[in-house]
């Protein structure tokens, strides 16, 4: 996009008729695509590319789930990288629009480019001595499915268990073995975690970890194939395969306990690991058809129509579902799913440092050996508080998390060098670390004013009162107000 001459692109309004937007060198266009109207979201990307003999033209778009304005609807970037949390996909198709598509053939000025190619040399460098390299490249974060089986912490059937009897058959590992083809990367990622597969008639990028663990362990079932196929429909029909797995693992242990008979769901029974019925039941949440109407809102919403304890065990904070990591075994990223602005994900702060038990940096960096300790709840709010700088930071120069922040690549001085070198303008580590925070104390005082109070700074009661029966994080749970306390603390808060 920056090659169009843009930085940014403000959508205000809505159109009458489904429109996507193209821009170019020339400026800004809408484009009427009626017949992109219900087009998964590799048809539309296809569609647009061919209307323009443009096979490097970049699109976002959104599939039936955004037309349909599911709650939880995602946009996605050229067939295959997703922006899948909060339902951006609704916003687009709130305002019909479909898709975005970029090219651009300007230069882009940098001021020092000398100065400005060592230090990217450098961070490839890094990145490509990292002791994780091989790893990352392998599995991408698919590792994370052994990981966190291991450390007794991988959700499984809905977060009732850490650990997965069945465990090989869904790995990360076994996954490279049977059905990845080759590796992929991200535009200009020397990385190449993704990786690329065929299974059946599915032929597609990923999946990434969540996706994985959601469409297994957190719903009970052992199919892998059946994950990399949910992989794929995700994408096509544009819709978040975490909030998807939530609604559909509360609705299954909401069955087991009782608390949703049949006949207040369309007649729909669901046990664990009925994928059968979880097809189904993603296709009509989609388009919007039958029970799959109401569940298109979401689980927070759907549950209001149950009673209190159906609700208390839907695994969210401030409305949305949680990610694929039990807080009771990790416990800086319960802190930051319990304060994070948009609620119950990592990619506000993502603390994987509590993973790498770099005690001596811990020291360093936030006066105690324990934030390197995953059990641990001291230093976690100083940990936190550092992550979502770096969080911020990474976002704001579109970076991968992966790298900025999980390999520990990117840090105060070195940014300061990069925007220096790049745009000419006098940067120092303190006055990016300064804007860091300023900005997310107004992220902070943007929720209050839109209702948001300190009491939903919290976790779903599971992780704070019930400890985990079996594993290496047995009888762990999370005293979250402490955490939230001295987190408060630290950012003088209340
Ligand atoms: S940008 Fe991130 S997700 Fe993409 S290939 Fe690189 S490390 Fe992997």
């Amino acid at each position: 996009m920056r090659r169009t001459g843009f930085d940014q692109i403000i959508i205000t309004g809505k159109c009458d008729a489904l429109i996507y937007l193209l821009i170019t060198d020339h400026g800004p266009q809408f484009v009427d695509c009626p017949d992109c109207a219900g087009m998964t979201v590799l048809e539309t990307t296809r569609a647009i590319r061919s209307a323009h003999r443009d096979w490097n033209l970049q699109v976002a778009a959104i599939g039936p789930a955004g037309e349909h304005c599911v709650l939880f609807s995602s946009i996605v970037s050229s067939g295959n990288r997703v922006c899948g949390r909060t339902g951006m996909g609704a916003v687009m198709g709130s305002k019909n629009l479909k898709a975005i598509a970029v090219t651009g053939t300007r230069s882009v000025e940098v001021a020092e480019p000398l100065a400005f190619l060592a230090l990217t040399e450098e961070v490839r460098n890094a990145i490509a001595g990292h002791p994780e390299y091989e790893t990352r490249y392998a599995l991408g974060t698919t590792q994370l499915m052994s990981g966190l089986h291991r450390l007794g912490i991988l959700p499984t059937r809905h977060f009732q268990h850490g650990v997965c009897d069945y465990l090989d058959q869904i790995s990360g590992e076994q996954l490279a073995k049977t059905y990845k083809v080759k590796n992929k990367a991200c535009f200009n990622c020397n990385v190449h975690c993704s990786r690329y597969y065929v299974c059946g008639d599915v032929e597609a990028e990923g999946p990434e970890f969540e996706t994985l663990c959601s469409f297994t362990s957190r719903i009970g079932s052992d199919d892998l194939k059946f994950a990399l196929e949910m992989n794929y429909t995700l994408n096509q029909l544009g819709m978040d395969s975490l909030s998807t797995a939530e609604v559909i693992g509360w609705l299954m242990e909401c069955q087991q306990r009782g608390l949703v008979r049949p006949e207040e769901l369309d007649g729909v029974t669901l046990d664990w690991g009925d994928i059968e019925t979880v097809r189904r039941l993603v296709d009509m949440i989609a388009h919007r058809q039958g029970i799959g109407a109401r569940l298109a809102d979401g689980a927070t919403k759907f549950s209001q129509s149950f009673g209190e304890e159906a609700q208390a065990l839907v695994m969210q904070v401030k409305g949305l579902d949680i990610i694929c990591g039990d807080p009771r075994g990790i416990k800086a990223y319960g802190l930051t799913y319990a304060v994070a602005s948009r609620g119950a994900d990592h990619l506000r702060a993502e603390p994987y440092f509590e993973l790498t038990e770099q005690t001596e940096v811990a020291e360093q960096r936030f006066g105690t050996a324990k934030a390197a300790d995953r059990l641990a709840e001291e230093g976690k709010a100083a940990l936190v508080t550092y992550s979502e700088k770096i969080a911020l930071l990474t976002d704001c120069l579109t970076m991968c998390k992966n790298i900025g922040l999980c390999m520990d690549i990117l840090n105060f001085e070195l940014v300061a060098e990069l925007l220096t070198a790049g745009t000419g303008m006098q940067y120092t580590a303190t006055s990016i670390e300064r804007a860091m925070a300023e900005a997310t104390e107004l992220d902070y005082e943007l929720n209050r004013r839109f209702g948001v109070v300190p009491e939903d700074d919290t976790l779903p009661d599971r992780f704070q009162n019930e400890p985990l029966a079996e594993g290496p994080t047995k009888g762990a749970t999370v005293d979250i107000q402490k955490m939230v306390d001295e987190y408060n603390a630290l950012h003088r808060r209340r």
